[in-house]
């Protein structure tokens, strides 16, 4: 009796304390997104575990497109009414992720809110899935991030595969174009979406570097087609394990333009059409993602399509901001298949573009900027054309430089500006009436860069 009063006082005092911290965080502006989280589970240990006890939880994991796909099952919780709570986009650590429960629990413990839309670091996950039990987790891809070496990228997918071991009761929705991603599949029962050879496949295939050989017997993978990376028909000859058939299939695109794309979406064999409103390929993935999350949580498909339709890109990944009669659009970038894909796209512009490399070296953006090297900046070299100067910034802008001369765009066509304000003005003042500035930000940059611009333009808090 008296241990359950103490414990139950200690609870009350810990989200109470740890709702104040959020609070002033806030005021002064510090994000307030995982110290509040940090203390809490100091004065508290495992405080997680409680909160999270009586949540439906979606949580959303991979290398790349965790952000775009969290805000698109976002807009379809949205349009089915469902109420949930998230986390901070970038507060997707343990920390984090106890900060946003703490928020949305009562003070005796109880949530407010009983769903939670959690994106979560792939590294951070097994150590979650001691405190959490998801209903549903979303895996987007694997990847190898700047400059992780194989190893790396492999003891990432085994401490996910662990954190799986540990719920057996969540429903998995992965990516069947990924042999990483889809061998997860193997213990809990499984959704998987991809893109058919008939929606998309690349002409020339790929540099394959993350995934060659097979998981199982390390024999060499072979492909009946490529998307991007790694992703297409993989199969092993030697023992068999191959592209598992999608439940949510890309089947037919209609138009890839430069903002959207119209596809056919193929849903448990019915075909739908839908208008994702996001562009390029990488985005298609993370809406079939999404839309395969809606299915394992039962909702209507149409309004996972309407969702698809409707849903508005957010902070960082991709931003319009109208200057005028011009416009710019910030990218962010941040490891070689994410810069990679955003050339990729830059390669549909029909007109001529301004566009800028804004690269930093801070903690949070990866301070070994070798990682550029990786890059495949071949698309560019071929459109340089469209590019009426490009421009490069931030704190290692000269290697950025010469990464671009390397690739064969000519220096008199390359020009180094340190200063944001200065580059933001120069560019938009060589953009043509209509056209398009293109900024593509490390994640510092970015930072900085939208802070410039939110004084010139007014843009919305990025938290809010
Ligand atoms: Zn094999």
């Amino acid at each position: 009796m008296i241990r359950n009063i103490f414990f139950k006082t200690r609870l009350t005092l810990t989200i109470a304390m740890s709702k104040l911290l959020i609070k002033v965080c806030r005021l002064l502006r510090l994000g307030g997104t995982s110290l509040p989280g940090k203390v809490a589970n100091k004065m508290f240990p495992g405080i997680l575990k409680i909160l999270a006890g009586n949540v439906r939880i979606i949580m959303v994991t991979g290398t790349n497109g965790k952000t775009t796909t969290s805000r698109i099952i976002a807009q379809i919780l949205n349009e089915n009414g469902i109420s949930f709570f998230t986390n901070k986009s970038g507060a997707n650590l343990l920390s984090g992720i106890t900060t946003a429960f703490i928020e949305a629990a009562r003070l005796n413990g109880r949530p407010a809110k009983d769903t939670a839309l959690i994106e979560i670091d792939e590294a951070a996950f097994n150590k979650a899935a001691d405190l959490v039990s998801p209903s549903v987790l979303v895996v987007t891809n694997f990847f190898r991030d700047q400059l992780d070496r194989y190893g790396e990228l492999y003891s990432t997918l085994k401490s996910v595969r662990s954190g799986i071991g540990k719920t057996s009761g969540t429903v998995l929705v992965l990516n069947a174009d990924d042999s990483l991603c889809a061998s997860l599949g193997a213990s809990n029962k499984s959704i998987y979406y991809g893109v058919s050879p008939e929606a998309y496949k690349e002409s020339v295939e790929n540099s394959n570097t993350d995934a060659m050989f097979c998981l199982y017997c390390k024999s060499r993978y072979e492909y009946s087609y490529h998307t991007y990376g790694h992703l297409g028909g993989f199969k092993c000859p030697n023992c068999g394990y191959e592209r598992p058939t999608p439940h949510i299939e890309c089947t037919r695109t209609e138009r890839l333009a430069d903002s959207y794309s119209e596809v056919g979406i193929s849903i448990s064999g019915k075909t739908i059409r839908a208008k994702i409103n996001l562009p390029g390929v990488y985005n298609i993935y993370n809406a079939l993602a999404a839309a395969a999350c809606g299915y394992a949580l039962g909702l209507p498909e149409e309004k996972t399509v309407a969702a698809l339709q409707s849903f508005e890109c957010g902070f960082g990944r991709m931003e319009t901001i109208h200057a005028s009669d011009k416009y710019i659009k910030l990218i962010l970038v941040k490891n070689p298949t994410g810069f990679s894909q955003v050339i990729n796209y830059l390669s549909t512009e029909k007109n001529e573009f301004l566009l800028a490399f804004a690269i930093n070296d801070k903690l949070a953006d990866g301070t070994d900027v070798s990682w550029l090297w990786d890059v495949d900046l071949e698309k560019l070299q071929q459109i340089q054309d469209k590019a009426i100067r490009i421009y490069t910034s931030g704190i290692r802008a000269e290697d950025m430089a010469v990464r671009l001369k390397y690739e064969g765009i000519p220096t008199g066509k390359i020009s180094i500006v340190k200063d944001y304000k200065a580059l933001i003005n120069m560019g938009l003042d060589k953009t043509p009436a209509g056209g398009v500035f293109y900024i593509l930000p490390t994640y510092t940059a970015m930072l900085e860069i939208r802070k410039l611009l939110k004084k010139m333009y007014r843009l919305d808090e990025f938290w809010e």
